[in-house]
């Protein structure tokens, strides 16, 4: 059975988007994902398919009404689908390279995309959705960041980037970032590509890659030091 996503969405033409171009694209069209999306406002009751109301307690912008998401989630999740039921949400936990690699091995997820101010607080409750963050920045709608979940999770399933997604050596596998990278031609600009790449042994270009992964990871994210454990030094 393939991973399979369903998105709940007001705005479901923004899918597949950049998911339906290049690898991911090829993937879906070979069935190795699925992707279906629902309209929320498609279950929404009154004469005006109106999905949102002013916030109780006063306050500026609108509210998702929690009973028109959840019949939308009831729709799209019915019980006994295991998916996990992910909202993206700029109060959810940090998305990681292992929480995508968990989801990566799963049945597939929900994901609500919220817009406004947000989304009643009791179907979130309700529903025990779970929320996700991608970063600590508010955007207009939960729409780019489900495709960015979606992603970073599509590159890793079986079939999709062959070897290139294995993973060991990426950024944030091994806690670190990755090493930088240089390719043909040799001299560009005046600036040669390091030596110690060119010798052909390979213990010592492990240990410079080991080395410039290291030293970035200092400079640029000091956090991922003392937030992993450290990989066997060798
Ligand atoms: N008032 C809210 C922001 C609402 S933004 C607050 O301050 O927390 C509207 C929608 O965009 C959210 O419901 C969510 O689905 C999505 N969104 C915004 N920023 C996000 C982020 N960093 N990660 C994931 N989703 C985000």
């Amino acid at each position: 059975m393939s991973f399979r996503a369903s998105i709940l969405s007001l705005y479901p033409q923004m899918f597949p988007g950049h998911l339906g171009e290049s690898l991911a694209g090829r993937a879906l069209e070979r069935g190795d994902w699925e992707l279906d999306t629902v309209q929320i406002r498609d279950f929404a009751t009154d004469r005006h398919r109106s999905v949102d109301d002013t916030p109780a307690g006063g306050g500026a912008g609108m509210v998702l009404r929690p009973d028109v998401l959840a019949a939308a989630i009831d729709h799209a999740s019915p019980q006994g689908d295991e998916r996990p039921r992910l909202l993206m949400s700029p109060r959810g936990r940090p998305l990681t390279q292992e929480r995508v690699r968990e989801l990566a091995r799963g049945p597939g997820a929900v994901i609500v995309c919220g817009r406004f101010e947000g989304i009643d607080q009791r179907v979130i409750d309700a529903r025990a959705l779970e929320e996700v963050s991608v970063g600590d920045y508010v955007l207009s709608g939960g729409e780019p960041a489900a495709l960015t979940l979606l992603d970073a999770v599509v590159r890793l399933l079986p079939g999709v980037m062959g070897n290139a997604a294995s993973g060991e050596f990426e950024s944030f596998e091994t806690g670190l970032l990755e090493h930088p990278h240089y390719t043909r031609p040799q001299d560009w600009e005046e600036r040669a590509i390091p030596d110690v790449l060119l010798s052909g042994n390979h213990a010592k270009i492990e240990a410079w890659r080991r080395a410039q992964s290291e030293e970035l990871t200092r400079q640029q994210r000091p956090d991922l030091l003392q937030a992993k454990k450290k990989p066997p030094q060798g």
